[in-house]
């Protein structure tokens, strides 16, 4: 199977679905991770130019811990909306060079706009890749790719309908996010919270939920073309 995850920000897809990246590469999955935005906005001591240049370094470390490809895709972090058109181009791109069997991306009711733009950017870049006169440098991909929003941040207004048991993940999962150190020193600042204990308590409520140890919650992409006939989660 091939899996495409288009996260946000560079540390995106480590908290909301890292431990179901990880259980997709176990099973012999291709998985490519995909961040949309840079994270230059995120911290208080280094500069844009520079912690972009850190989280690149730290995401792409936390893709190879499962043997995953790290692309980012360079928009700046807080301008995702400016820039939509090139977002829905560059994931146009992506998704006809890797050929995904399904794509994980963020829900559209998300706390912040940029979270919530890459959900719509993401969908529309599914119907992009399949137009033959659409602008890339690559040829068409001939599917609509059945897509899997991950639960919103905190799960907050989350009610997911898919679950994926990572327990046998959990650990490999924030091995993954202990590569986002300048993300995790910036958390604790300015939100006040630990970013490890919060992994560790929200997949854990899930697996409370599923009467088993760790669980990540998603919810299909019910549109027209999208909608999957099988089950591609692991
Ligand atoms: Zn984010």
């Amino acid at each position: 199977m091939n899996v495409l995850a288009v996260g946000c920000h560079p540390d995106d897809l480590e908290i909301n679905c890292g431990g179901t990246l990880a259980k997709c590469a176990r099973r012999g999955d291709k998985v490519t991770m995909v961040a949309l935005a840079n994270g230059s906005a995120g911290h208080k001591v280094y500069s844009k130019e520079e912690i972009a240049r850190i989280r690149l370094k730290e995401a792409t470390e936390s893709a190879a811990v499962i043997g995953a490809e790290y692309i980012c895709l360079g928009l700046d972090d807080m301008f995702v909306r400016r820039d939509y058109d090139e977002g829905v181009r560059k994931v146009s791109d992506v998704i006809r060079r890797v050929k995904p069997d399904f794509i994980i991306t963020h829900g559209e009711h998300e706390y912040m706009v940029d979270h919530s733009i890459t959900s719509t950017i993401v969908f529309d870049a599914t119907m992009a890749a399949t137009v033959s006169h659409y602008p890339s440098d690559y040829p068409e991909y001939d599917r609509f790719t059945p897509i899997y929003y991950m639960e919103n941040t905190f799960m907050v207004n989350s009610f997911p309908e898919e679950f994926v048991d990572i327990t046998d993940d959990i650990d490999t999962k924030i091995e993954m996010y202990s590569h986002h150190k300048s993300q995790a020193e910036w958390l604790k600042v300015h939100d006040n919270f630990d970013m490890v204990e919060t992994i560790r308590c929200f997949a854990r409520t899930r697996g409370l939920q599923c009467d088993t140890g760790y669980v990540e919650g998603f919810t299909l992409c019910k549109q027209i073309h999208h909608l999957p006939t099988k089950r591609y989660l692991p």
